[in-house]
């Protein structure tokens, strides 16, 4: 497939790191997607989409177990 950001045609299936906002916090969550790797633009398909949503959903009901790995600071 085309990249609809760059027209790049080097889009890729690869493993990231989603950040999902909880509150104040960022979870990361590992996902294999579609990857532009000219531009990073990540690709999403509906199943995909899905598996975030359930898990934002079961972040607020509070039914993961999450594990620090480090701070995220603000500078200023
Ligand atoms: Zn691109």
């Amino acid at each position: 497939m085309r990249c609809i950001v760059c027209q790049g045609d080097d889009v890729e299936m690869v493993d990231v790191q989603e950040q999902v906002r909880f509150g104040s916090d960022i979870v990361c969550v590992p996902l294999r997607t579609l990857v532009c790797q000219t531009c990073g633009e990540r690709y999403y398909d509906r199943r995909t989409m899905r598996h975030l949503e359930g898990i934002e959903r079961e972040l607020d009901e509070g039914k993961v177990a999450l594990r620090d790995v480090g701070r995220v600071l603000v500078y200023g």
